[in-house]
Parts: structure tokens; C-alpha cells; sequence
């Protein structure tokens, strides 16, 4: 990727066939698709790409086992086309990036007979739906398997467990790695650059963008012959822009997770507890070297101060030590984050819980703006298919195949499971460093490598409790259009949310890379330093779980 400068000298005053808004799993798919296609695109994301829901989610490449019961409880057709294209595309996401995601194993823990029987026959219909396209077969465990598997589950009146599997992925670095290639691919795209208004030809069609640029704090024009709103929760705020009459047609649901110690599951199998107290379902699941915890379904009205609360911790422990022998305590928690699911309105549903999962492509008939809305990330492709098939007949040129079913993602190509020994072989790197390489970067991990030999970088990890390398942060710098702290420990490298305190161990050193990058004065690499440690303190208070106050910030 070009550096954000050389981007925005490429993309300021210029004109492109289609210009995508919004840098998330659904506008970044857009881009790559509309690319590939052979049409000249520029992507603008507001703040940093992988900001928004993008990389908030259950990090799950599924149909929904939720969903299914949604569907065959309304008899609800829609829930279940919704559920059977997430599923085909299930098998393409794990397919183009293998890197970045795996298929996981489920337990679903049984208390009585009638349990055994709805979850066996219910997952046998999950993988009907599936098809070809199912993972492996679901399985009734015996009560002593189970607990041979998951030693750390509640036994009393257990009977055994339903076991099936589905895929989990990397969302942020996923998300990364569609703009990543998408770039390759000959893309424009551009973060902190947020679109505040349109400019109109004589027809009323859209002619131009009016951008914000959140660096520089000032606008510039950008031209296409088409817009695509991929704005996720801010969808109706574009399609006001564009035409001020239009109905809303978004609603906003909340989601939290809270991030607990592997232990707490000393398995590499995830859990699925069925039943909450709201009539959903919980996920207990291992990721990175810890345990991922969610999530909630809670409508909310305002998009400012979406974090994770005290009364979303007790919510989810509670559920969560139904299910343990031992109980987890708040103090366990490693951190937490909060999402925005963008749901399409439908006429019926009282609560967002209610509401399908399926997309919409919506066509302004005078403005001409293209939106897209709704869906999940598991199905994001076919979603940038739709409305980039929107784009083509909108711009009157005949309709192509979209290629992005079978388009390995870059990073991809050459990869196998045991990529991970070339790079302890090529750089003598310890089991766990090369495996998370490979986990995060396939083999582009390389390239990372190079970069400790060619800038003379101090080689070694962020710090001493974290497989993370400094080259990361000037990689992210130099080939990922990272601009703050945040991008490279929030999204870059996944560790801010996933593990607050060790994020704040390795802030400084992340600081120091982008104070030599950018020239930083020491008065700025302080003032980045010290806003990251208070914005992580507050999501730990608002958490909840106190001010620690060891965490404040060496001066550097
Ligand atoms: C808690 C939770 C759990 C989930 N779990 C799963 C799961 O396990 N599996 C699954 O398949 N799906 C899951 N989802 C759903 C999935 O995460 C979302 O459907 C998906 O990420 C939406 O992507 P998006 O690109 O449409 O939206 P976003 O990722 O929110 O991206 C929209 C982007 O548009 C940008 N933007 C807004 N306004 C402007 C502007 N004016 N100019 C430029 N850019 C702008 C924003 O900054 C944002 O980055 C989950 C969602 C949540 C919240």
C-alpha cells in the first residue's frame, strides 16, 4: 500500500469510475470487487480502515446456529436464505485468506435428554443447510468425553455434549487484508478521510465527493462516475447527504465481548451456551492465547460512548459460571470491546434480536447513490458482488462475473499450515513468534523480517511478555497506512483490546518506531503516548474494573 501522503496525492482532485465510502468488511469488499472488475476505484474510510464493526465482531465465519433457531421458530424463509448464503460463503472466506482463519470446533453442553435431541437434530439441519460446503459432521460426545475434552465444565447433571464446527477468523487483520489487496490490485485507498457532502451535476446525480481529511483537518474534492455507500451504521447519514428526503432504514444494535485467560477453557474447543436469559446465545471461544467471550444484542439510539459497561461484564460472567466449575471473576479479565451491528429496519421486528441478517442493495434513483446495508461479515463478498453488479448497470456497461470467489488475498499464495517452519527456519525465530507471523501476515511475513535488516530497526519484541515484533509497527507504518498508535495496537496488531495491560507495556516501544517514522518532537510522542493509556484506562473503568494506576506513561 502507498503511504497515506502518496495516497492522498493520487486521490485528491481526481476522477475515478466508482468511489467507495466506508473502509470496513463491506466497503472493502466493494473495492476489491469493483477493481478486480476493471473499474478505477478509490475507497475513503472516516477513521482508520477496520475501525468500525469490522473488527468488533464474535470473529466468527459462520452461518449462525442462532439464526437457524430464529428461522425455524418464525418459520422465517428470509433468516434462512440469509443462513444458507452465509454459509456457502463461509467456505470461500476460510478458502482466500487460510492464514487468517481456521475452522474451530463447538461443544454444545447437554443437561437433559430433550437437550440431546434438539441440539443433535438441530445441528444435523445446520449441516443439511451447509451441504457441500459443511466443515466436518456434529456429533453426539458422551458425558465423560465431554469432560475429558473440557475439563472445566460444570458436571452436575450433565449428560454429554452436541459437537460441531465452524470457522473463525482474524477481523481486523482480514479487513487489513482486503485493502491491502485491493491497493495491489491498482485501488486507491485513503483512511481519516471522511466524505461530508456531495457535489451535484445538473441531473441531481452525484458528480463528486467533498472530503474531510482528518490528518491535515482540511477538505478536498474527489469525482466518480458512481458512489457506493458502505458506511455500515452511518449508512443513513450518506444517503441524507445525498438525498435529504430519504427514510431511515438502519437500526443499531450493540454487541460486547469481554477477552478472559485460555485457562479458563484449557481446550482448543470453543463453547456454545445456549440459552441466556434475553433467549440468545453465548460463545466462550479460544482466540490468540485467550479466551473471547460474546456477545450481547442490545438496541441502542446514539452512536457516541459505545463501550463496554460493568453491566455488560456481569452479564456475560454470569452466563458464563452457569456453565464453570470454577467461576470467573472480573479481576480475570484481560479487556473487552464493544460493536455496532448495522441491521436493516423491517416492518415487524420489535428488537434488534428479532431482525434477519440479510443485505440489501438500494439504488437513489435521483441521486444515484448505490447503498449498501445490512448483512454480516461471513457473507461481506457476496454483498460487494451485489452491489457492484448495481454499479455496472447503474454505469450502463455490460455485467461481469464478479472475481472475487476464488481471489486468494494477498498473503495467501504459497500458503500452507507449515508455513510457519520456513520462517523459523529463514530467521531462526522462536515456535510461537513464527507461528504468529504466519497467523498474521502468511507469506507477506517475509517482508516484515526485511524490514529489522533493511532499517537497522532494534530486532526483538515490543515487550518481553508479547510475541510482537517492533518491525510490525514499522510495517504497518510503511505498508499498511497506519497513522496512530491505536492503528497499529487496536487493529494492526490486535493486542489493545484483546489484552489491555500488555498493550500498555508495549505502547512505548510502538511510540519510539513512530516518533523516528514521522519525526515526531518528544512534546508529540508524549501527548500520543499519554491519550492511548487514557482512552485504555477509560474503556477499563467504564469496564468496571477500576483504575489501575501502574499504568501510567514513561516519559519518553
Ligand atoms: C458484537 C458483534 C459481533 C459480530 N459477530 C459477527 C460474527 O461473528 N460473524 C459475522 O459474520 N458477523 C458478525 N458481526 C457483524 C459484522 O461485524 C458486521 O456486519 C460487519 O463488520 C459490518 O461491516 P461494514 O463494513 O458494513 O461496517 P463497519 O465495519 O462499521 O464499516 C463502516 C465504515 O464506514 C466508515 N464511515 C462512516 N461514515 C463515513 C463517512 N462519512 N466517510 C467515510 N467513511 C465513513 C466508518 O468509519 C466505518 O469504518 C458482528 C457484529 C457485532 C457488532
Amino acid at each position: 500500500m502507498k503511504s497515506r501522503d502518496e495516497a492522498l496525492r493520487a486521490i485528491e482532485g481526481k476522477s475515478f469510475d466508482v468511489c467507495v465510502i466506508g473502509g470496513g468488511a463491506t466497503g472493502s469488499g466493494c473495492a476489491l470487487d469493483a477493481q478486480l472488475r476493471g473499474l478505477k476505484t478509490v475507497q475513503l474510510e472516516a477513521g482508520d480502515f477496520a475501525s468500525g464493526a469490522s473488527s468488533a465482531s464474535t470473529k466468527m465465519v459462520h452461518g449462525g446456529v442462532r439464526y437457524l433457531q430464529e428461522a425455524i421458530r418464525n418459520c422465517d424463509f428470509k433468516e434462512f436464505l440469509v443462513l444458507k448464503e452465509a454459509l456457502r460463503e463461509r467456505v470461500h472466506m476460510l478458502r482466500n485468506a487460510p492464514f487468517l482463519t481456521n475452522v474451530r470446533s463447538f461443544l454444545v453442553p447437554c443437561f437433559n435428554s430433550m437437550d440431546v435431541a434438539y441440539f443433535s437434530v438441530g445441528l444435523k439441519l445446520y449441516e443439511w443447510i451447509a451441504g457441500r460446503a459443511n466443515l466436518a459432521p456434529s456429533a453426539f460426545i458422551s458425558r465423560e468425553e465431554t469432560l475429558r475434552r473440557m475439563p472445566e465444565l460444570a458436571s452436575k447433571d450433565l449428560r454429554g455434549a452436541v459437537v460441531y464446527a465452524d470457522g473463525q477468523f482474524d477481523d481486523a487483520r482480514y479487513n487489513i487484508t482486503l485493502v491491502n489487496t485491493f491497493a495491489e490490485a491498482g485501488g486507491e485507498p485513503l483512511n481519516y478521510a471522511s466524505v461530508v457532502g456531495f457535489e451535484k451535476d445538473a441531473n441531481g446525480r452525484l458528480a463528486g465527493a467533498i472530503v474531510e481529511d482528518k490528518i491535515a483537518r482540511r477538505s478536498f474534492n474527489v469525482y466518480a462516475r458512481c458512489f457506493v455507500n458502505a458506511t455500515g451504521a452511518y449508512a443513513d447519514k450518506i444517503r441524507t447527504l445525498a438525498q435529504p428526503a430519504s427514510r431511515p432504514r438502519i437500526r443499531w444494535s450493540k454487541g460486547v465481548h469481554i477477552v478472559l485467560p485460555l485457562e479458563v477453557l484449557s481446550g482448543r474447543e470453543a463453547l456454545l451456551i445456549p440459552k441466556t436469559e434475553d433467549g440468545r446465545v453465548l460463545f466462550a471461544i479460544p482466540w490468540r492465547e485467550s479466551l473471547l467471550v460474546g456477545t450481547t444484542d442490545e438496541e441502542i439510539h446514539s452512536l457516541d460512548d459505545v463501550h463496554l459497561q460493568a453491566s455488560e461484564v456481569d452479564y456475560l460472567l454470569r452466563h458464563l459460571n452457569r456453565y464453570l466449575a470454577k467461576p470467573v471473576t472480573a479481576d480475570q479479565i484481560l479487556g473487552g470491546f464493544a460493536g455496532v451491528r448495522p441491521l436493516l429496519t423491517s416492518g415487524r421486528a420489535k428488537n434488534t434480536r428479532k431482525l434477519a441478517r440479510n443485505h440489501e442493495v438500494e439504488l437513489d434513483s435521483q441521486s444515484g447513490l448505490i447503498s449498501i446495508m445490512g448483512g454480516k461479515w461471513t457473507t461481506y463478498r457476496a454483498m460487494a458482488q451485489d452491489a457492484i453488479n448495481a454499479v455496472q448497470k447503474y454505469l450502463g456497461i455490460p455485467a461481469s462475473k464478479s472475481p472475487t470467489l476464488n481471489h486468494a488475498l494477498i498473503g495467501s499464495d504459497g500458503y500452507s499450515a507449515d508455513y510457519w517452519q520456513t520462517l523459523q527456519k529463514l530467521y531462526a525465530l522462536p515456535e510461537t513468534t513464527a507461528k504468529q507471523l504466519a497467523g498474521r501476515y502468511g507469506t507477506c511475513a517475509p517482508d516484515v523480517m526485511d524490514l529489522v535488516k533493511e532499517d537497522h530497526l532494534p530486532a526483538g519484541l515490543l515487550s518481553p511478555d508479547l510475541q510482537l515484533l517492533r518491525a510490525e509497527t514499522l510495517f504497518a507504518i510503511c505498508n499498511e497506512m497506519a497513522i496512530s498508535l491505536e492503528d497499529v495496537l487496536l487493529r494492526r496488531l490486535g493486542i489493545g483490546a484483546r489484552n489491555w495491560r500488555a498493550s500498555l507495556s508495549a505502547v512505548a516501544s510502538v511510540a519510539d518506531v513512530f516518533a523516528r517514522e514521522f519525526s515526531w518532537p518528544p512534546a508529540k510522542k508524549q501527548e500520543a503516548l499519554t491519550q492511548y493509556v487514557l482512552n485504555i484506562r477509560d474503556s477499563m473503568q467504564k469496564a468496571g474494573l477500576g483504575d489501575r494506576g501502574s499504568e501510567r506513561p514513561k516519559r519518553g
